[in-house]
């Protein structure tokens, strides 16, 4: 077992959880000093390195780009940790279909280049939250972005993580933004006491305390979609896809479209 990433990353053309979509998941940097609660990408992290916290910037890819899959840039650390290096890094690689999945820290070095952006907005977290909603106040209104709200819900009783929730979402309603409801699953049971969760919402399957399928935890959301929704992983929900501006969209959700189609009725 390494301590941290390496700055080489192999690119999975058959990644499990896109299979039957044209999306793919890449990253710049690897590893994240964020300490996210239940994060996910450091859950799994530790079947391969010791330490997470110490990102590190991806210099090469191996295997080959494919010109007609998207790719979903920020799943095992995040880019806004070096936005240059990011951008760098597509284009280097002449990555044409691509959005960047972000906690929005740090703009410090965005250009704008990267045009779609998911913006992963933390409600257990209200130092979080405020930089990151801060940041997208600040893209928004200097560059032309298209910019998407993951809001990371959860079914709870506590009062401050429902305002929080409240919060980001009036931020999106009055932005006009979507949001992607991307409901957290926690990484073992002592979540229900810590963050007081409304026990039928969830249930532990594979090593996860997951919300059950098919419930929101958000209210009163304009423009509302949910990661997944179903349960079905990405083939069953194309979100993703949907939510890219229109000259991307055009063509990664024809394409994803059909191959979902041959799927199901596979
Ligand atoms: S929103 Fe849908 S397409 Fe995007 S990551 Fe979640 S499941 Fe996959």
């Amino acid at each position: 077992m390494k301590d941290h990433y390496t700055n080489c990353m192999f690119i999975n053309n058959k990644n499990q959880k896109t299979t039957g979509v044209p999306i793919n998941n890449i990253d710049t940097i690897r590893g994240c000093p964020n300490n996210c609660e239940s994060c996910y990408a450091n859950k799994l992290s530790s079947i391969t390195i010791r330490d997470f916290t110490k990102p590190i910037l991806v210099e090469k890819f191996t295997g080959r780009v494919h010109e007609d899959l998207t790719y979903r840039i920020g799943n095992f650390g995040d880019p806004a940790i070096n936005w240059a290096h990011t951008e760098k890094m597509i284009k280097k690689y002449k990555i044409k279909n691509f959005f960047v999945v972000t906690k929005l820290q740090s703009i410090k070095g965005f250009s704008g280049y990267c045009k779609n952006l998911q913006v992963s907005v933390d409600p257990m977290n209200e130092l979080h939250l405020i930089r990151t909603l801060q940041n997208v106040e600040t893209l928004l209104n200097n560059f032309d972005v298209n910019i998407v709200l993951r809001i990371r819900s959860s079914d709870t009783n506590n009062f401050l993580i429902n305002l929080f929730q409240y919060e980001a979402v009036l931020f999106a309603n009055n932005h006009n933004l979507p949001v992607l409801e991307t409901r957290v699953r926690f990484k073992d049971k002592k979540a229900y006491d810590k963050y007081d969760l409304i026990a039928e919402s969830y249930e532990w399957t594979r090593s996860f305390l997951r919300p059950k399928n098919n419930l929101r935890f958000l209210h009163d959301v304009e423009q509302h979609y949910v990661c997944d929704e179903a349960g079905n992983k990405c083939a069953g929900c194309l979100n993703c896809l949907k939510l890219l501006e229109p000259a991307v969209s055009t063509v990664t959700l024809h394409q994803g479209s059909q191959r979902a189609i041959i799927n199901s009725a596979a």
